[in-house]
């Protein structure tokens, strides 16, 4: 048994008690890898660049759910809009737009999830709660047919204090179960909690996380 075997088992069997699907974060590593993952049965791959993800979903199997984590801008949305599953990291009504605009062009409904600024640094990218309600209930917001946010996405500080991250996960959590009485709309279909990687995974698979990014415990880290 290979040791990404190894690793993807170790994780199967973390979260078989918990509504959660694992992402597996393949940025930086080789197609081979990649592909490896897939023949033992992972589906769900979550990269961070643009050009990346594009370049890569051209050379594996079609039925890749390719997720988007990272920062995206606005005028890189068209290379991943016929294909991409899910995009983690919508940071604007500007960004929402033209996922719309573009998802329109190529005939389909992309899910996103909003990006909400949990952390206690200034190095992270997201809304922070007033921000993410603003968005929502923008008047333009409810037009916006050709996107569905199915959920929130948030990023922990980096830390060893345990305590803090889980706080921060909690204050994601708790959003996310207010917007989701609170908004009624066409286009948002709240179920998706993306939070935890390798670091913190555990306290947020205890929080509620429905989609764990993981990478470097996944496809080691070099
Ligand atoms: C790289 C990355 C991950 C995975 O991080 P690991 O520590 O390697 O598990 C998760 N989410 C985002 C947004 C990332 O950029």
């Amino acid at each position: 048994m290979t040791s990404i075997t190894e690793n993807f088992n170790f994780f199967k069997n973390k979260i078989k008690n918990y509504n959660c699907h694992l992402v597996a974060v393949s940025k930086t590593k080789p197609v081979e890898l990649i592909q490896e993952a897939y023949n033992i049965g992972q589906r769900f791959f979550g990269e961070n660049k643009v050009q990346e993800l594009v370049s890569k979903a051209e050379t594996l199997p079609k039925d890749i759910q390719w997720h988007l984590i990272g920062h995206l801008q606005s005028n890189k949305v068209k290379y991943i809009a016929p294909f991409v599953s899910l995009i983690h990291s919508i940071d604007s009504f500007k960004l929402l737009q033209e996922v719309n605009k573009q998802a329109q062009i190529n005939n389909r409904i992309i899910d996103c999830l909003i990006q909400i600024y949990i952390a206690q640094e200034d190095t992270k990218f997201g809304l922070d709660v007033n921000e993410a309600k603003e968005l929502l209930n923008n008047k333009e917001f409810a037009e916006l047919k050709n996107i569905k946010i199915v959920g929130l996405m948030g990023m922990a500080t980096n830390t060893n204090n345990i305590d803090q991250i889980r706080t921060e996960f909690k204050s994601l959590k708790s959003f996310f179960d207010e917007l989701k009485l609170k908004i009624k709309l066409s286009n948002v279909d709240l179920k998706e909690i993306s939070m935890g990687m390798s670091s913190d995974y555990e306290i947020a698979l205890e929080e509620g996380s429905t989609l764990i990014r993981v990478g470097s415990s996944l496809f080691g880290s070099t």
